[in-house]
């Protein structure tokens, strides 16, 4: 069985906003995981749908933290990385840590 997946602006969609700034919505797929994030227009409802490099151009606002990608291309992400520093062990390798200076990172541990 596939879930169903609508990425549409109706009441019916399957996409959840996670994040609000003034600037834009962030939207992520409940059945799928994809991530949207939508520009917010002054005094209107109407949004516009971006695709990547929006995306990207956003990564590094702390804000939006939840969609950063632990890989820029095939380079380490620096905010990744900065963003969850627990996490960044699992993600890349002792070479790739200490280009990302991250080489002191311990993992928490509980
Ligand atoms: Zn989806």
């Amino acid at each position: 069985m596939k879930n169903k997946c609508d990425h549409s602006l109706s009441y019916r969609s399957t996409m959840r906003t996670i994040k609000t700034t003034s600037e834009v919505y962030v939207r992520r797929c409940r059945a799928c995981g994809e991530v949207e994030v939508l520009a917010r227009y002054q005094g209107s409802t109407r949004n516009l749908l971006l695709k990547n490099s929006f995306r990207t151009r956003y990564a590094g606002d702390k804000n939006l933290k939840d969609i950063l990608q632990p890989f820029q291309g095939n380079k380490p992400s620096k905010d990744f990385a900065k963003a969850y520093p627990e996490k960044a062990r699992d993600y890349y390798n002792q070479k790739e840590l200490n280009e990302l200076g991250m080489n002191k990172v311990k993992s928490k541990k509980k």
